[in-house]
């Protein structure tokens, strides 16, 4: 699997703490500096088992059409690039046009995941978002019209202010244009976001527990109900369509990441990119290194497992436990595990852990006890 992150936004959106920035001239420099990456790390992945790449971001739709064209010949020149399955490229529906959807159709890409995260012209206001309504509909049509086939858009609910209606008319609209995968995320208030400081601040109020459990409710019914697959707790695809690569991440398979702020995970060491756009730039092209690597501990290694595999509708495969982790740790599961099972939060099937219906909304403290 291969992370190719594009540190840069037009503008910033409101809920977001995410490592970008909006200065654009030094995009072109940023692609050397990512091949040179790419030279330097290439022993790092086998490249004829590759199958996944993703270029998420910031937002990568800024790149132009002759950038981009220079980021696959960059690619193409290390990597096999009709071996690899799925192709994703991240868009914001203000970058798509006539123009960019051509591009797009002549590059290997064969998945576009678009960040819509509401039909609600007065919530994209409040949360920042450059588009409306109207442009994603038109965006998510003209990328069809280009033949993208496997399609995914994001979505966010518990937004200040908004009403169960209004998020049901989301949904409504999201499974009216039928993309194939949908992730909708509940809206966090990350430290550095500018909802975050107008929270603290007083000028807005967060969604309440009850509400934002009532909206994950409908979600999961109103997608379930249209046909979508719920393989994750924020994740539905209509069958066939999960995310590889995403769901690549959640079986603790090793990927590659480039570019400031990637990260990058062999099966025992992570490794973190630096989080600055000119320094990754310059001490990348100079060869002077610019990440941190953290090695996991056997403890840290098996909460990862367990946290990251309980998200996903196949849940904690037990013999994988005992056979990575030895009897001792898969008794602790088990033994922490039993209240939750007789209480209907967990399921044991088929030798696996699976959080119920009713599990997922309290995920985060399972999880936490039944961690190391
Ligand atoms: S949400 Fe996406 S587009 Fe908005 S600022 Fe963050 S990275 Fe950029």
């Amino acid at each position: 699997m291969l992370y190719i992150h594009i540190p840069f936004c037009a503008k910033r959106c409101f809920y977001c703490d995410f490592h970008s920035g909006t200065n654009r001239s030094v995009l072109d420099k940023y692609i050397l500096a990512l091949e040179a990456e790419l030279e330097a790390r290439k022993s790092e992945i086998a490249i004829e088992e590759l199958h996944t790449i993703y270029i998420g971001g910031g937002t990568p739709s800024l790149l132009t059409p002759i950038q981009l064209q220079k980021l696959f010949s960059v690619l193409g020149n290390k990597i096999n690039i009709p071996q690899v399955k799925e192709i994703t490229i991240e868009v914001n529906p203000d970058d798509i046009t006539e123009e960019y959807v051509a591009a797009i159709r002549d590059l290997p890409i064969n998945r576009v995941s678009m960040g819509v995260q509401s039909f609600d012209n007065r919530l994209l206001q409040l949360i920042g978002r450059r588009h409306d309504s109207n442009k994603a509909i038109e965006a998510y049509r003209l990328l069809r019209k280009a033949g993208i086939e496997n399609l995914s858009i994001d979505l966010m609910f518990s937004l200040p202010t908004q009403t169960i209606e209004e998020w049901e008319s989301s949904i409504n609209q999201a499974i009216e244009l039928r993309p194939e995968h949908i992730s909708a995320y509940d809206l966090s208030y990350e430290s550095g976001s500018v909802l975050t400081q107008k929270l603290k601040r007083g000028e807005i109020e967060a969604c309440s527990d009850e509400t934002s459990i009532a909206m994950y409710n409908i979600l999961v019914d109103k997608l379930t109900q249209s046909g979508y697959e719920h393989y994750e707790i924020s994740n539905f695809a209509l069958p066939g369509y999960h995310s590889q690569h995403n769901s690549g991440y959640w079986n603790g398979t090793p990927y590659l990441g480039l570019g400031a702020s990637a990260h990058s995970f062999d099966g025992k060491v992570r490794r973190a990119n630096i989080s600055n756009t000119a320094i990754y730039i310059n001490n990348v092209c100079e060869g002077i290194p610019a990440f941190e690597i953290e090695e996991l501990s056997p403890r840290e290694s098996y909460n990862e497992t367990i946290f990251t595999r309980m998200r996903t509708s196949a849940g904690v495969d037990l013999a994988y436990i005992e056979q990575q982790y030895g009897k001792k740790n898969l008794q602790h599961l088990l033994r922490e595990a039993a209240s939750y099972i007789a209480e209907g939060y967990l399921k044991e099937q088929q030798g696996r852990l699976v959080l119920t219906r009713k599990g997922i909304v309290i995920s985060d403290s399972i999880c936490c006890n039944l961690f190391l």
